[in-house]
This record gives structure tokens, sequence and C-alpha cells, in this order.
């Protein structure tokens, strides 16, 4: 018998209509547990439950909001090889992936518990004499959180914890590829002294509560992360309904390769960021730009580093690479494998679904050859491990390829020049840009988010996030 999971809804736990079981993608055998799914009238009592709780939450006081934040994060801390090991093996990344994506989610509720005791306002004079202005910051309301499910509990806590910091309610919907995660993290938070209603977990598909949680109209604000098809669709359903939006999606992030730069280095990040946790991260590198003087010995480099790379149980030690999320992502992944070639482009490393003792979603990670900037692979996100290689004659060509993309959230370039590195930190059309290091791996206090088609309103993370999640009121008052 495997455990049945429910629904946090006003502090119960809740059963849904159905339970789906949520499966290992290394091993397709193991039932990590069975996972309820909520009806659109349980989000409707989940929200009535987070409108009940704000009056009083909003008005807590700073004490116990960082309290309950520092409770959460120390015990994320104390429990991150145990919560590593739940997502490697219910979304794939490897073990120490798992950990380290488990102890970033306990760092994050850890400062905003600090950030808790540090929103500050201002007292500004007035044009008029005799009057005062103060400028302040309060909580926005209910606040609907929608996770995509290549990072199961870092996203969750990089939302959940500022919402919280910042005195809003949480209507929370994880991706339900990985419930186990957002499940283990709401117990967590439903016993560090936070009253019922403030924050409560629905799961199930986006198509059946997804929907009725954007449009409530007791939801003041949607925070979402996910795929740039559904969240331009949440955008336009919070314009039409007045409400507050925050989107982050996704990238075909670019990272340059100089004729200067230190060659090891180059090919340690480029593999790092465009195949490790998979390639599922929307901060991979996927398009790796290459100049000519280095273009040759860099790809028999690649190529070289990829031979040693293993591919395996995402629990198993020494693994590199853990298996695919999802049948469907891999079906997505082996596609656009073949769309590349169908385009020209030459495949001269994996791109094959392999076996790996268990049954699971194992794919030999990918790079292609000789592909040009219009390709398919090249403009559309694929989201695994499949990175392309565009060859190019200098830096300024470089740099205009880079930012030749609707994408824009974060880039990089591996150089020794000092010029090239300053010039290309100004001019590179991302929210994240990266000199020497992969494009994939960033802190958690400091703002998260790109340009152009990756991103919607403001920024996440660090004290940028009291953007989203307060709103600014000016008082006049007559002394
Ligand atoms: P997705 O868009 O399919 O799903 C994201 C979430 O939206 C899930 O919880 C899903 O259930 C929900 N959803 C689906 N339909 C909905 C609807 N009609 N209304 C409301 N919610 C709905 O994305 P995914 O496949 O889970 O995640 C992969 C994507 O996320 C990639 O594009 C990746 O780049 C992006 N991503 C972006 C960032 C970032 O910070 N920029 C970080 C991680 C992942």
């Amino acid at each position: 018998m495997t455990q049945k999971y429910d629904n946090l809804i006003g502090g119960e736990w809740v059963a849904g209509g159905a339970y789906t079981p949520n499966i290992n993608p290394s091993n397709l055998a193991d039932v990590i547990g069975d996972y309820t799914q909520a009806s659109a009238a349980q989000l409707d009592q989940a929200v009535q439950a987070a409108r009940a709780a704000f009056p009083a939450w909003s008005t807590s006081g700073i004490q116990a909001r960082a309290d309950a934040l520092d409770k959460i994060g120390s015990e994320i801390l104390a429990r991150r090889e145990e919560l590593g090991i739940l997502l490697a093996r219910e979304e794939g990344k490897t073990k120490p992936e798992g950990i380290g994506e488990a102890t970033r989610a306990g760092n994050i509720f850890k400062f905003f518990a600090g950030e808790c005791l540090r929103l500050a306002g201002e007292i500004v004079p007035s044009v008029r004499p005799g009057i005062s202005v103060e400028v302040t910051r309060e909580p926005l309301g209910v606040i609907g959180l929608i996770t995509p499910w290549n990072f199961p509990i870092a996203i969750p806590a990089w939302k959940i914890a500022p919402a919280l910091a910042y005195g809003n309610c949480v209507v929370f919907k994880p991706a339900d590829l990985v419930p186990g995660c957002a499940w283990a993290l709401a117990e967590i938070i439903s016993r560090s002294g936070i009253p019922a209603g403030v924050f409560n977990l629905v799961m199930g598909r986006g198509s059946v509560i997804g929907d009725p949680l954007v449009n409530h109209p007791g939801v003041d604000g949607i925070s979402f992360t996910g795929s740039q098809g559904v969240g331009g669709r949440i955008a336009q359903q919070c314009a039409a309904n007045l409400k507050k939006v925050q989107l982050e999606m996704g990238g075909k992030n670019p990272q340059v390769i100089l004729d200067d730069a230190d060659l090891a280095q180059a090919v340690e990040l480029c593999v790092q960021s465009a195949f490790f946790s998979t390639g599922q991260r929307c901060t991979a590198s996927s398009r790796l730009i290459v100049t000519d003087g280095i273009y040759t010995k860099f790809v028999e480099a690649v190529k070289a580093r990829m031979a040693g790379l293993k591919v395996g149980d995402a629990l198993q030690a020494g693994i590199d690479i853990g298996p695919v999320s999802s049948l469907s992502q891999l079906e997505q992944d082996l596609s656009y494998v073949d769309i590349g070639q169908a385009e020209g482009a030459v495949l001269v490393a994996g791109g094959q679904r392999v076996t790996c003792g268990t049954e699971g979603f194992y794919m030999a990670p990918a790079l292609l050859t000789d592909t040009t900037a219009g390709m398919r692979i090249n403009r559309e996100e694929v989201f695994g491990p499949v990175a392309s290689i565009i060859r190019v004659k200098g830096y300024e060509e470089a740099l205009a390829e880079s930012n030749n993309t609707p994408f824009g959230l974060s880039s990089g370039i591996a150089t020794t020049s000092l010029k090239y590195a300053t010039h290309f930190k100004r001019h590179s059309q991302a929210g994240m840009v990266m000199v020497n290091l992969p494009t994939a791996g960033v802190d958690y206090h400091v703002p998260f988010g790109g340009r152009k088609g990756s991103s919607y309103g403001s920024r996440e993370q660090g004290r940028y996030a009291q953007e989203f999640f307060t709103i600014v009121k000016t008082a006049y008052t007559l002394s």
C-alpha cells in the first residue's frame, strides 16, 4: 500500500476527488505515494480560508512572521538530505543536486525571516507646509502561487517565503508532476506556528484548478513560474481582472565562448549548464556561440567531456545526469534532436534514449553542430539535455547572435578579456549575465529574472521580492 497525501485547506488535511500516483522517473516501478487531486470547489474553499485568515495575519506583527519562517528554514536545513532524496526520486535530479536545492530552500526561508524585520518605509517632506507624508508598504492580500516541476522545492520556497514574510496569505498550486516536495514543504509549514488558513496547498492539474485560481475574485495576485504559453494566458486573465501578476518563464540562454577563453574552464561550464540537472533548468545554456579560432578545439573537448558523463538512476552515487522527468518531456527532447537534424544540424554526440538498469526516462545528452540562428532548435525552448553550437567570426557577431532570441533570462561569456567581459555585461539583453560562470546557478539573496519573453512583472527573490508581494501606500497628515 502506498501512502496517501491530502491537500491542506484552512489548517486541515483534506482528501480531494481522486489520488494520482507519483512515479519515480529513474524507476517507473517505484511509486513515491498517491497524491490527491483538488476539485474546483476545494480551490474555492482554500481561497476562502486564506481570505478569512488575512486580516489577523496581515496585522500579526513581524516577530511572529520572522519566527515562523526561521523555524521552517531550520527544519528544511536539518532535513536537507531526506528532502533532497525525495526531490531526486520524484523529479530526477541527482541526489547531490537534490540536496543542494533543498539547502537553497532552507536558506531562502532564513533570508526572508530576516526580511520581515527589514521592511522600511519613508517619511518625506510635503510640498505643502504643515503636512507630513509617509510612504509605507502593506501586504498585497491573498496570493495564488503556481510553480513548475523542475525546481520542486526551491521555486515554491522563493514564492511562499516572501509572500508570508510581507503578511500575505497563500494558496499554493504546485506542478502535478512533483507533488511530493510540495506536500513535504506544506507539512513543515503547517507545524511552524502560522495560523490555520494563512497557507493552503491545493494539488492538481492546471487545467482543473489553475484557471479557477487565476480567475478567483478572492485572489489579489498571481505569482507564476512555468512555460511561456501558460504564462501568457495567465497574464491576459489577470489583466482582464485587473489583478497583479508576476511571471517567470522559459529561456534559450546563450553561452559565448571567445578565442581567448580558458578552454578547460569554458568546456566545464558549458557541459555543466547545458546538461546537468538533465538540462531541465530555465537558465540552462542551450546555445553555445563559439568564435572561429577556438571552434575546433572546443567542439572536440566538449565531445570528450560528454563521453565521460554518466547517465543513470538519480539516487545512485557517481551519476552526473539523472533521467528526464517524464515521458512527454523525453519525447519532446528527442523530437527536437530530430527537428534540428532535419533543419541541417549535425548530431555529434548523444541524442538517444538509453537504458540504465531500471526502466526510466533516460537520455544521452545531445550536442548539435552546424546550427544557425533561424533554426527552431535555436529559437524554441527544448527544456532537456540538448545543446546546439553556432559558429561565429568574432565578438561582435557573438554578441549579436546571443541577443538574437525572443527570450532573455540568462547569458554567459567565457573570455579572459576584461574589455569583452565588461562590454558583454552591459550589452547582453538578459536579466542575469555570467562571466566565466555557467548560465545556470545563482545566489538566493539577489534578484532573479529575465527580459523579453522570459519574464513579466517585477523581479523575484532578495529584497526586490517586496515589489510584487506588497502594495505602496502614501499617507498625508496635517500636523
Ligand atoms: P507549465 O507552464 O506547463 O506549468 C507550470 C504550472 O502552471 C504548473 O503548476 C501547471 O499545472 C500550471 N498550469 C498549467 N496550465 C494552467 C492554467 N491553464 N492555469 C493556471 N495554471 C496552469 O510549465 P512546466 O512544464 O511545469 O515547467 C517548465 C517551464 O518552466 C519551462 O518553460 C521553464 O523554462 C520554466 N521555468 C522558468 C523558471 C524561471 O524562473 N524563469 C524557472 C523554472 C522553470
